[in-house]
Order: structure tokens, then sequence, then C-alpha cells
């Protein structure tokens, strides 16, 4: 027997049908003697509309809220006649679905009247396409006549700290909660089905994990149900050299290291969210990426040993496109203690991730990369904390239309060559490249060009590492 947690995208149930699908499958492992936890997303494209709502309910009226609503409905209610057969299951799920959205609705109106959206209000939105999603997964399964249940993060027992729109786990508490609710079900082969994405903080207020936590919250699952492996059911064969929407013929790479998989997640392999490998990384507890279309294939196995045998120093390239870099000068900067703390620290406060950093020699520039929907705020923060501060910044710059490219392999490390024949690949092509970032790990290099220029960036070095034969 195998314990299993499997993890549903949005982009596997996306309809009615692909929840039907879904449900078909868990039930045939949960009948071929696998114990069984599932994790799901919103159906695909809701958080997204959920998420526009709420930042336009400040400005909307209760006529607009009532319509988005009414379409959700719409939406849900197709979803249930095509995922169940069985009336009364419809009619459960389809009750479930309509309070739901009663409550969601409330929940707009108020921000409308109050014309304010916190980083709090605007989790709890966004709660509502997982909470909207998991009672038709799990009606469906139960259509399959295989044993349920279903629960909030909330009510599973997941409890985060209070930043809102990344919340971490509290892992030892969050296991035992999980351990003490949902184990003895787990353990009697009746499958829990949790809402992905949201948690809670202490005093029970709603959190989310961060955009793509679906996979966060179930790597947690599996730890804090010691199961075997973690199955993430998206789109794609799995993680590949690089997004197949830009380079058809990408190659789906069978093994990976726990050490390459977090640096691909984190350089926007969008197949994983970055931090989810950080719990079952402690634990050893193998994660595997899968095709729901293609459920005969094995997938992307990720463990703790890199694969052995790869004669490509590079394994992979990546692009991110929704960054801003800011550059920093001030000659008075160079040689003068602390100026890095200072700017550091101006970010830090501000809850600003600073994903890229590089600075010359001469110390008169530092260049940062930074998401950027946070770019207005880290200037304002810059500009007022710095240039007030005994004049050590001049200057404060920033653009917005710039891509990072990163490139990763375990076994670039140590190897020559690989920098100088990436940078002549891009120069051959005519592009600037605007700054430039190796890690200490040598596993990745990563630099800075005009997102404009970016897609053909990747396609060249995919081409030229011929990442696309093994
Ligand atoms: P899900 O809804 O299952 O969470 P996501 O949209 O979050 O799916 O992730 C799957 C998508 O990630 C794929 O459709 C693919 O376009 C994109 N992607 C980007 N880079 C990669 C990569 N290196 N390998 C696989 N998929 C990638
Ligand atoms: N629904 C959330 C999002 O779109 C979480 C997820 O899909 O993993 O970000
Ligand atoms: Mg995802």
């Amino acid at each position: 027997m195998k314990k299993i947690v499997m993890k549903f995208g949005g982009t596997s149930v996306g309809t009615g049908g692909s929840i039907r699908h879904v449900a078909d499958l868990v039930a045939k492992y949960a009948k071929n003697d696998y114990r069984i936890a599932v994790v799901v997303s919103a159906l695909a494209g809701v958080t997204n509309s959920l998420l526009e709502t709420a930042c336009q309910a400040k400005k909307s009226d209760e006529k607009q809220i009532e319509n988005f609503t009414t379409q959700l409905l719409q939406k849900h209610k197709e979803a249930i006649s095509a995922a169940i057969t069985d009336k009364q299951i419809q009619k459960e799920v389809t009750q479930i679905t309509e309070k739901t959205l009663s409550e969601l609705e409330k929940v707009l109106t108020g921000i409308c009247y109050v014309g304010e959206l916190t980083p709090k209000s605007k989790d709890y939105v966004v709660s509502f396409g997982e909470r909207l999603s998991a009672p038709i997964v799990w009606g469906a399964i139960k259509d399959c006549e295989v044993e349920t249940q279903v629960f909030t993060g909330k009510e599973a027992g997941i409890v985060t700290d209070s930043n809102f729109g990344e919340a971490d786990p509290l892992m030892n508490f969050t296991c035992h909660l999980i351990g003490e609710r949902l184990g003895p079900l787990f353990e009697k082969g009746i499958i829990p089905v949790v809402t992905g994405f949201i948690a809670a903080n202490q005093d029970g207020i709603v959190t989310t994990v961060g955009r793509g936590g679906s996979d966060y919250t179930a790597t947690i699952l599996g730890v804090a149900l010691r199961v075997d492996e973690v199955w993430i059911w998206t789109d794609v064969d799995g993680i590949m050299t690089t997004d197949p929407k830009i380079v058809p013929s990408a190659r789906m790479l069978p093994q990976l290291s726990y050490q390459e998989a977090a640096e691909m997640a984190i350089f926007g392999a969008k197949a994983m969210h970055p931090r989810a490998l950080a719990p079952v990384i402690k634990e050893n507890i193998p994660v595997r990426i899968r095709n729901t279309a293609h459920p005969e294939n094995e997938g992307t196995l990720i463990t703790k040993e890199p694969a052995a045998n790869e004669a490509n120093p590079v394994k992979a390239v990546a692009m991110i496109k929704d960054v801003a870099m800011i550059n920093i000068n001030g000659a008075a900067m160079v040689g003068a203690p602390g100026s890095y703390a200072k700017v550091f620290d101006v970010l830090g406060k501000n809850n600003i991730n600073v994903m890229m950093i590089s600075t010359a020699v001469s110390e008169a520039n530092i260049s940062m990369i930074i998401r950027r929907a946070v770019l207005g705020r880290a200037i304002s923060k810059l500009e007022i904390a710095l240039l007030e501060r005994g004049g050590v910044v001049s200057e404060v710059t920033a653009e917005d239309d710039v891509a990072v490219i990163a490139v990763m392999g375990a076994n670039m490390k140590g190897t020559l060559g690989v920098a100088s024949k990436i940078f002549s690949i891009v120069a051959k092509k005519c592009i600037n490249i605007r700054m430039i970032a190796q890690g200490s790990s040598e596993l990745n290099i990563s630099f800075v060009v005009k997102e404009k220029d970016g897609v053909a960036v990747v396609k060249a070095i995919h081409e030229e590492f011929m990442l696309d034969r093994n």
C-alpha cells in the first residue's frame, strides 16, 4: 500500500468534464490500495477573476458585484452537472455553492462600501476560489463510490503566520493538527479533499500561501500525513527544459534534485510554487510532477539525489516576466560601510523581496530585481529613506520593461566556459544584457534583458545548448 498526496491544479479542474476525469483517476488509485489525500486548486481563471473583482470592488456598485457572483454561480453549476451524476450529491454540492457565493457577495459589497481592500480582506476574497472548487471535486469522488470528506485548509489544520498573501506554515503545530483531524480517516482509506492555497493564522483569520500555492499545501499535507510521495498533477508531462509555451520542443526532465527543482521553481518554472519543496526536503519525501491528461507517464521525479550521467552542464532555461530593475547610484557609497545595509533594511522592513542583486567593484551602483507589482512602493520607500539619510545615495531609477533569464543545471558547477557560451549566444542576437548574477552555488546564471527580447533569448539558448536532446 502506498500513501500519496495528489494535488490537482486549476488547469486540471478547469471544467466539469476535467473534474470528472480527476475523480475517476483518484477513484482508480483508491481502489488499487492507495491511501490518498487530495488537494485542489480553484477552477482555472477563478483566482484571477476574484483578485480583479476585489481590486475593483472599491469603486464598483452592487449591481456589478451581483453580476460577477451570478457568473461564478453559472460556471460552478455547469461544472457540478458535468462532474456529478447522482442527483442527490448534485443537490448537496449546489447548496454549498450557493451558500458560499452569497457569502462572497456580502464580502465584496462590504469592500465596496468601506472603499478599502487590505491584504487581509484580499486573502479572504481569493479564498473563495478553492472554497468553491473543493466541494465539486469531493462530490465527484463520492459519485465514484469512494468514501471522502471535504475540508478547507483552515479546517484541515494548516496554521500560518500573518503574512497575508505570502503566508508560511507553523509546521510543528500544523503537523499536529492535521495528524489529529485528517490522520485517522486517511488511515481508514477515507479520502480527505482539502482546498489548496488557503489556510488560517493563529487567530483563525484566513491567509493564503502565495500564488500557485496549492503545491505548497500539498507538500505541507504530505509531511503531516507522512506520505510516500507527493504528486502534483498539471497540464504538462513534468518539469521541462523550458516553458513549452515558448519552445514547443522542450523536453521533459525525468529526474531532478530538490536543489535543481527549487532553483527552477524560484526562476519561473510555473509548474511548481517556489517554496513548495521546503517542507518535503527536510523529511526527504519525493515529489512527482505528472500530467492529468497522460496518467500513463511517470512524470518528473524530484528527490534528494541529482540524476546521474547528465552530460550537458545546462539543464533548463527560464524567463521571469513580471519583474522590474531598480538602480541605486551614489558616488558617496564608495567605501561607505553600511550603505548596502541601509538599502536592504528599507526593503526588508517594507516586506519587499529582492530576487537578484549585482554591484560593481567601484560600489557606485547597486542593481536589484524585484517583483513588478511592488515597484512603485519600493521606489517611493527608497527615495524617502535614502535621500533623507545623509546623501549617500544620489539617485534611484527603475526599469519596468525587463525580464530575468535564468540558465540552470547542477553540472554547471565547475564546468568552464558555460557563462561565456551563454553570453556569446545573446551577443550574436544583438541583444543587450542589463545585469548579470551568478550565485556561489553555481547552479544557475541569471541575467536581465528587455522583456521584448526575452523569448528570443530563451529560444536561442535552448537551441544552442541542444536542450531538446538528451
Ligand atoms: P497548475 O494549474 O497545474 O498549477 P500552472 O499553470 O501553475 O498549472 O503550471 C503549469 C504551467 O507551467 C505549464 O502549462 C507551463 O506552460 C508552465 N511552465 C513554465 N515553465 C515550465 C517548465 N520549465 N516546465 C514545465 N512547465 C512550465
Ligand atoms: N488558485 C491559486 C492561484 O491561482 C492557487 C493555485 O492554483 O495553486 O494562485
Ligand atoms: Mg500552479
